[in-house]
């Protein structure tokens, strides 16, 4: 039996991802309110619960009745599941999996309490799979772990990261009460290292913990780490910085496309993370952090009840495990290039990073729209990420989740085409050259 779930009370940080306020009003000049994506905020849906029922009388009767609710409720909610998977394009999460294989492991309780090499007593555990880094909660836990490591090694340091940063990276900073500088982004999400060097200048007399984006979470952009490394050299902090790569999403693409920027621990880095069920499309949440041995010391304590050592954020840890990729990843990149050129023919403002596979759109004005095909939106701008679970499209597309997103988005967007003057301008979000409203196309 489920309790009522509470909807609604969303967090600062979640209320401003939606606030509209901000948006650089101003900016481009002779534009209402409405062009310049200043949308009313959207009405909070409450997520449906069940209600809270007093056990029934208990005899045979009732229980068998009972039996078969349950059973029904189930049913219904795989099914509710089938169709929300259905139409889901806004987050990235690779929805195609088939992990029948793993379906015996679902009767054990597989837990590596503790540390990733350190044998616990408690032996139902997948320590021999854990061959570089640790098993994560999620990407945030992986940020929260490089971050931390950042601050043992420098206490008085301060974290470096831009505007454009997961909202995971500016909770660590006041987590562990850690000044955060936030960097200025380029309008393709990428690190403004013109700023960067700025900023460091202002504060030569404190180490640096950098964060750097390989793979953003709204624009997929990827910050460009030997120019960063160079310029915390330049600037005089050689010996005295951190730098924790982000890589949810790309860091499992970025090893896959050649021309891709690598990262490596042959750098100057001290730690990379990624998310599990993004690329990799785990069915849980989960992640992988991976840091130097040495700076692991730094955080370990060791822990007579569990016989291992405590060295990562959380204790319990998932030991349910993943399954390989390749060449999903082209793909990906393919379906992307459709996508955005396809919203650009039926004349919707779209733009997609070099190697990136999330398609920058107009956000939708309305939002049973959004809500229906799961769309994460901020300021002007909406994104589609394509995963590896939709099909190849060809130039001419026969990729129908796609297709049938595309053409109910054109077919819906007379919503803003009623008036003339009236497409929305995401030039400060995505860029003039990507703009079609009516200014700049
Ligand atoms: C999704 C994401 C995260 C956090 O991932 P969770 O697994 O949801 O905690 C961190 N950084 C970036 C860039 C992301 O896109």
């Amino acid at each position: 039996m489920a309790g009522k779930k509470g909807g609604g009370d969303a967090d600062g940080e979640a209320a401003a991802a939606v606030d509209p306020i901000g948006v650089g009003v101003g900016a481009v000049a002779g534009l209402t309110d409405r062009q310049l994506g200043v949308v009313p905020p959207p009405a909070r849906v409450r997520a449906e619960g069940f209600e809270v029922m007093e056990p029934p009388v208990d005899d045979e009767e009732a229980a068998a009745g009972r039996r078969a609710d349950v059973a029904a409720l189930l049913a219904g909610f795989a099914h509710h599941l089938r169709d929300r998977t259905a139409h889901h394009l806004g987050y990235p999460y690779n929805l195609d999996f088939d992990f029948s294989v793993m379906a015996q492991f679902q009767s054990f309780s597989i837990n590596n309490l503790g540390d990733p090499f350190i044998e616990s007593n408690y032996g139902v555990h997948s320590r021999q799979f854990e061959v570089a880094g640790y098993i994560t909660n999620c990407g945030t836990e992986g940020n929260l772990h490089g971050l931390l490591v950042g601050r043992e090694l420098f206490p008085d340091g301060i974290i470096y990261a831009s505007c454009e940063s997961h909202y995971s990276v500016f909770k660590a900073g006041r987590m562990y009460r850690v000044e955060c500088v936030k960097i200025d982004a380029l309008v393709t999400g990428e690190m403004n290292c013109a700023d960067f060097r700025a900023k460091l200048l202002e504060n030569l007399g404190r180490p640096a913990i950098v964060n750097v984006n390989i793979g953003t979470t709204v624009k997929g952009a990827i910050d460009d780490l030997d120019r960063i490394i160079s310029i915390l050299v330049e600037c005089g902090f050689q010996n005295r910085f951190y730098i924790h790569c982000d890589g949810a999403l790309a860091g499992l693409m970025m090893p896959f496309i050649r021309q891709a920027p690598k990262v490596t621990f042959t750098k100057p880095i001290g730690s990379v993370s990624v998310s599990g069920h993004k690329f990799m499309g785990c069915p849980v949440p989960c992640g992988v952090v991976i840091t130097r041995l040495e700076h692991v010391k730094v955080l370990s304590t060791d822990i007579e009840y569990l016989s291992s050592r405590d060295a990562t954020i959380m204790g319990s840890r998932n030991g349910k495990g993943y399954k390989g990729i390749r060449k999903e990843v082209q793909k990906c990149l393919r379906n992307a290039h459709h996508l955005a050129n396809r919203l650009k023919e039926m004349g919707v403002s779209a733009s997609l990073n070099e190697l990136s596979s999330m398609v920058v759109f107009e956000r939708p004005q309305d939002e049973t729209f959004v809500h229906k095909w799961q769309l994460a939106c901020e300021s002007s701008i909406a994104h589609v990420v394509v995963m590896p679970n939709m099909k190849e499209i060809c130039p001419r597309g026969n990729n129908k989740k796609l297709d049938d997103f595309v053409e109910e988005l054109v077919a819906r967007r007379a919503w803003h085409e009623r008036k003339v003057f009236d497409i929305l301008c995401v030039a400060k979000d995505i860029g003039q050259e990507n703009c079609l409203c009516s200014l700049h196309n």
